[in-house]
């Protein structure tokens, strides 16, 4: 799922991005008001490895959670989605393990997302979580790499967390989450 602009769409298996209605949940989801502290551009070629580097050169803190947001035109991008799932569900893990994956070349749009702090494991991805949307809203997914072409970067230093639970009678209520999945989440999301 990808929130921008207060508008949100789903990445089908398809590659596609799909509005997503009002009425929609979701069992997961990290969003901000977005107010840029800080812009760069971007060198060109500069892939998500670097970027990654780059970006943490110039945070003002390892512990506080910033939101991520660039708009350009990437000369090659690769996401992918997370087919839908029935009960029992299973793990994280073994759902992407089979992941369809998309590559564009020369797309514009947007990437948006967290750096979390190492101590919100658990209940968020620690590092960068970027999800993309074409411009035209017309496709996207998670984030896997990308390359840049022209490129701005924005971060908003975000010194809160606010996290909301499932209501009662939720499945929730009763899951087992004593276990530990911080391996099982490293190899999901990265
Ligand atoms: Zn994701």
């Amino acid at each position: 799922m990808i929130v921008l602009d207060g508008d949100a769409y789903q990445v089908r298996t398809d590659g596609k991005a799909y509005p997503v209605p009002d009425t929609r949940q979701t069992p997961f989801a990290s969003v901000t008001y977005f107010d840029a502290d800080s812009t760069a551009d971007l060198p060109e070629d500069m892939d998500f490895a670097a970027f990654q580097t780059y970006l943490d050169s110039w945070l003002l803190s390892e512990n506080l959670f910033y939101a991520v947001k660039i708009e350009g035109t990437f000369s090659y991008m690769k996401t992918r989605s997370v087919p839908g799932q029935s009960k029992p569900y299973p793990p994280l893990v073994e759902v992407t393990r089979q992941q369809p994956e998309f590559e564009f070349t020369e797309v514009t749009g947007t990437v948006v997302g967290f750096r979390c702090p190492p101590y919100a494991s658990g209940v968020n991805v620690p590092g960068y979580h970027l999800h993309f949307l074409t411009d035209d809203g017309s496709a996207g997914g998670h984030l896997l790499d990308f390359r840049v072409s022209r490129a701005t970067v924005s971060i908003d230093e975000t010194a809160g967390f606010f996290m909301v639970l499932p209501g009662e009678g939720s499945d929730f209520y009763k899951i087992d989450l004593s276990q530990d999945r911080q391996a099982e989440l490293e190899e999901a999301e990265k």
